[in-house]
């Protein structure tokens, strides 16, 4: 283990952060990329990046940190977070559990058997009904994520990538089915074309890794790094959002990466992952390839060698 990582991100970590994208960049196409969602199919297969922000204000990177990725169900947390924030009761919980679904990300069985109350927030039912809870909140749903993630990033370039979104729409039987699915048991408050768009609008968002880091840090933070130094949530609301990602933030591979890393975390099937060590920094990891279950192959490696050699796991 490292001794010099013991506060925020040290000089240390750079190195580590060159030395962990020399051994895990793909040297061949590995994995799979989704076929529901034409874009990321032009994804580079041999990308990597990966950053580290510090809850002291520091930032290292190393590969293909600065490159925009499609964050895709990596805007599912903050949805979530902007959802909470401005429901300090947690009303939301009455129409969204928060167990793992051991289901794939977009199933369709278990909300019919379970009577359209979605397993949990980072599934697609789940993150639909949250999308929904905005859309009556908020109104433009997706344009609130963006200028939440502006705030957040502190960067004005985050953006919907229009065209994905658009090509995403066309080919989202599935989603919306779920989304009936959901209008049919009486958990959607507005139209189904309305909550998907905004839906699949938000998860079409792109963002470098370093842009994600720093996003995320909040969850690192107590709550604590919101514009003009206010809280984006309590410590008590961000403790149950870092228990979440924990227990159902990889799809159906949950335990597998704590096993491995360690470390609530969210993946988005763009490749990207962004995890949480908290008190000390958030690491954002992106790699294209993904494996069965959705969550990207030279990414999990990476981060289960990053916490083995820094100590960085929750455990
Ligand atoms: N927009 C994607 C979908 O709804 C997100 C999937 C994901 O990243 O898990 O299928």
């Amino acid at each position: 283990m490292t001794p010099l990582l013991t506060a925020g991100v040290g000089p240390a970590i750079q190195a580590l952060l060159d030395d962990l994208v020399a051994s895990h960049r793909p040297s061949s196409p590995a994995g799979r990329v989704p076929e529901s969602i034409p874009h990321l199919a032009s994804a580079d297969p041999l990308a990597f990046g990966i950053a580290v922000a510090g809850v002291d204000g520091s930032m290292a990177s190393s590969g293909d940190a600065d490159l925009p990725l499609s964050i895709q169900s990596i805007s599912k947390l903050f949805s979530l977070a902007l959802a909470l924030a401005h429901d300090p009761e947690g009303n939301l919980w009455s129409r969204v559990l928060r167990e793992p679904s051991g289901t794939p990300f977009n199933s369709l069985v278990q909300l019919e058997a379970e009577a359209g109350i979605p397993r949990n927030p980072f599934i697609n039912a789940g993150a639909l009904v949250v999308t929904d809870f905005l859309v009556e909140l908020l109104g433009d749903a997706a344009g609130s994520v963006v200028g939440f993630l502006r705030d957040l990033s502190g960067s004005a370039h985050v953006a919907v990538d229009e065209g994905a979104a658009q090509a995403e729409l066309a080919a989202s039987s599935r989603n919306r089915a779920l989304a009936n699915f959901l209008a049919g048991f009486g958990n959607l408050r507005n139209p189904v074309e309305t909550v998907l768009e905004h839906y699949v609008r938000h998860c079409s968002i792109t963002m470098t890794c370093r842009e994600l880091a720093r996003a995320g840090l909040f969850l690192a933070n107590g709550g604590q790094g919101g514009p003009g130094g206010q809280p984006v949530l309590s410590a008590a609301q961000t403790k149950r959002i870092n228990s979440v990602l924990l227990t159902c933030g990889m799809y159906d591979a949950a335990g597998e990466f704590a096993y491995r890393v360690g470390l609530p975390g969210k993946s988005g099937v763009g490749g990207g992952i962004l995890a949480v060590v908290p008190g000390r920094c958030t690491v954002c990891v992106w790699s294209p390839g993904l494996d069965a279950k959705g969550n990207s192959v030279a990414g999990t490696s990476a981060l289960a060698e990053l916490t083995a050699r820094t100590g960085w796991s929750i455990f």
